[in-house]
């Protein structure tokens, strides 16, 4: 797909470069460097030591622990890795400090290639209200509103009347959706400005607010410019953003279903204006918003490459980090105006270990299972492997899946299946929801606004209790897995008589559990019964019962013959006591508790509590030394949107405490001792 142009080569004279950030991006870069040829050097903290950006560079250095401020936000540390590694060029990625105009100048002072805009368009573009003034004079149209260096609440709720409800209040320096209040009501103006600025103060050290008109149902249409250090600034067409959840884009594409040719030009031509009003060079996306007329207004500029660049890489068939480094190496930009054009459709989806269930909780574990769709016009840039971790210090956008086809239609349904295809396993993903929005009929018409996801899908998806067939499948797999671990298993499967005696599971999910039975019935396969709920076995009422006629395990997946005759299969992983299934269009949790001790009402208990499920502490109800008594709940966890109490089983005194609230807790992890009396 990339860079079909025919680039005048100059020589490189970037031969190493240091990546100054992680995940899918660093991952990204440094495929197009090595493609040119040029070393690469990554950074990581000391979480991210068996990350796949380390793994992918040719040389890693450690910046320092885990938190952002003591790793990838440092600048010192970063300046010595590049020193102590021989790197002559620097690639910020996005996030991090690709639009910090200091990083930038110390990379110059430090004699290091700073692959980005000059310091100075950086800069200009970071704060919303200095953009904003320097773009209306530059003729660019920018939303009216309020950008006046006059803070006072009782200015910014007189023009903020002036300028009329809906008004959208914006921390200038702003970013991530963050102090952003939409005001449809005057009398919310003072509480809404308040929370803004103690918002913006927390997240970016400056509480100054600009005002702006809210556009109603509007579309986020972004220009992607491109400008290098001769003075030349092309735009290569829109990507359209609209779908949202709280300001922030879940889905992009491109071309925009709601631009044609002529909106093109007048979009594009405003782009570049704005990057030649603040001599700009390297890449650079123009935000604006479409309103239901027609009309754009200018909204930000983000001065670095944007996590959505794809995209376009896809539709105009170039490599738009190539262009940044070659850019980067004073070289004129590869291709004129009139050598872009926008073929085909391209539609991005953004993985997220968040749980839409859990109102998009990030979500932190062991990646059991990583399965790419394998399928053409199918792009995934990930930055995560299987059998790695998610640490609760970063950002959870862990992939994104981009599709590509000669249509927005034949785009859209190869995305569908791609979405399909990807297996996640071990913790919970937002890839059901980002399903729900792609078969949407509203977005597969091409009408999706920013509205789209608060008015028609409520927020987010509702994961549907386990089913029947779920827990028989797990059942399946843990009993094929028993089977295979006995030696001459196979053979005995094939033709041996049944054992006489059915096997018994217990499993936990969610918030309940079930009791298996799975046995093998010579020549028609397995025969299962599930009974939901029951505290034991002999309490269970008629269990339901299912066949399949034939069941087998290949290289991760559980392969079986349902009662229509149909075969089908379910992708699997195991970690410890859990079996990972991939159902319900995602990743579900079955803890085994068949070998748990049981939890019978006068039975003594072991005195040591565990975790039933991953989840998060809420609760510690106990101190150390305290005398408990049976049955006194010491421990909440919350999983899977449920509150599970950790009770103490018999009489005692608190031994030992090993959690606090606001930690994670994983499967049968201990999370308290209890000496009995
Ligand atoms: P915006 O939302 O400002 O238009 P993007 O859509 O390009 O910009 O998203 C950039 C965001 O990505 C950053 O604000 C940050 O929250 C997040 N981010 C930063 N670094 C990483 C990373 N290495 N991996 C995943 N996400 C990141
Ligand atoms: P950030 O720096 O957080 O990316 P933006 O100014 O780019 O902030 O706005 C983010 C999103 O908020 C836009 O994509 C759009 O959906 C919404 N938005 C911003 N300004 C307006 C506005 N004036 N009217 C309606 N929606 C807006
Ligand atoms: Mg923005």
């Amino acid at each position: 797909q990339l860079s079909k142009c025919l680039l005048i080569m100059a020589p490189m004279a970037i031969r190493k470069v240091l990546v100054a950030n992680r995940g899918e991006i660093a991952c990204r870069v440094m495929r197009t460097a090595k493609r040119l040829g040029i070393r690469t050097v990554a950074v990581y903290s000391q979480a991210d030591v068996c990350a796949p950006h380390v793994a992918q560079a040719d040389e890693a250095v450690c910046i320092g622990p885990a938190p952002v401020g003591e790793s990838y936000l440092k600048v010192e540390a970063i300046l010595a890795a590049a020193k102590a590694s021989g790197a002559d060029a620097v690639h910020p990625g996005y996030g991090f400090l690709s639009e910090n105009a200091g990083f930038a100048q110390a990379c110059a002072a430090a004699h290091l290639n700073f692959i980005g805009p000059p310091a100075a368009a950086i800069d200009l573009m970071g704060n919303k209200r200095g953009a904003k003034i320097a773009m209306i004079k530059a003729g660019v149209p920018c939303v009216p509103g309020y950008e006046g260096d006059d803070q006072s609440d009782a200015t910014l709720i007189a023009e903020a009347k002036k300028i009329g409800m809906p008004v959208m209040i914006k921390a200038a320096a702003g970013g991530g959706g963050r102090g952003m209040r939409l005001v449809a009501d005057e009398a919310d103006l003072a509480g809404a400005m308040q929370s803004a600025r103690s918002e913006a103060k927390n997240a970016f050290g400056s509480d100054e607010l600009i005002l702006e008109k809210a556009i109603v149902q509007p579309r986020h249409v972004e220009i992607q410019v491109f400008g290098d250090k001769h003075g030349n600034v092309i735009h290569l067409g829109e990507r359209d953003c609209s779908v949202q959840r709280r300001h922030q884009k879940v889905i992009e594409e491109s071309p925009s279903p709601a631009v044609d040719a002529k909106l093109r030009a007048q979009m594009g031509e405003a782009a570049v204006n704005a990057a030649k009003a603040c001599g700009y060079y390297g890449a650079g996306t123009c935000e604006f918003i479409l309103d239901q007329s027609g009309h754009f207004y200018f909204l930000e500029m983000n001065t670095r490459l944007q996590v959505e660049h794809p995209v376009t890489e896809m539709v105009t068939g170039q490599d738009l980090v190539e262009w940044q480094f070659r850019v980067a190496n004073g070289e004129p930009l590869p291709l004129g105006q009139s050598a872009i054009s926008l073929t085909g459709h391209a539609i991005e989806a953004r993985l997220y270990a968040e749980d839409p269930a859990q109102n998009f909780m990030p979500q932190t574990g062991k990646i059991v299972r990583w399965q790419l769709p394998l399928a053409g016009d199918i792009r995934v840039d990930a930055g995560i492997v299987e059998g790695g971790d998610i640490s609760p210090f970063y950002d959870p956008m862990i992939a994104k899946l981009i599709a590509y086809g000669p249509t927005r239609d034949i785009a859209r349904q190869k995305l569908m299946a791609a979405l399909d295809d990807t297996v996640i396993l071990g913790l919970n993903t937002n890839k059901t929801f980002l399903k729900q929005i792609v078969a949407h009929a509203v977005f597969a018409k091409g009408e999706a606004t920013t509205a789209f996801i608060a008015e028609h899908l409520q927020g987010g998806g509702q994961t549907p209790p386990v089913a029947t067939t779920e827990w028989a499948l797990a059942a399946m797999v843990a009993y094929l897995r028993s089977v295979h671990a006995r030696p001459g298993a196979d053979a005995m499967l094939g033709w041996r008589n049944a054992s006489p005696v059915d096997a018994l599971y217990k499993f936990g999910s969610e918030s309940t559990h079930a009791w298996v039975t799975v046995g093998m019935r010579h020549g028609q396969g397995f025969e299962l019964g599930v009974a939901v709920g029951a505290p034991t076995f002999l309490e269970c009422a008629v269990p339901e019962t299912m066949t399949f006629a034939q069941a087998r395990l290949t290289a991760g997946e559980l392969v079986y013959t349902d009662v229509g005759g149909v075969v089908r299969r379910c992708r699997y992983g195991v970690l410890g006591e859990t079996i990972y299934l991939d159902v319900a269009g995602g990743n579900r949790a079955f803890v085994d508790l068949t070998q748990a001790p049981p939890a019978k009402a006068d039975g003594a208990g072991s005195g040591v509590l565990k975790a039933p499920l991953d989840g998060a502490v809420i609760a510690v109800k106990a101190e150390v030394g305290d005398q408990v008594k049976k049955g006194q709940v010491l421990i909440v966890v919350e999983a899977m949107k449920m509150e599970h109490q950790i009770k103490a089983d018999i009489d005692g005194k608190v031994k030992a405490l090993f959690v606090k609230p606001g930690v994670q807790a994983k499967t049968r992890q201990i999370l308290a001792e209890i000496e009995g009396d």
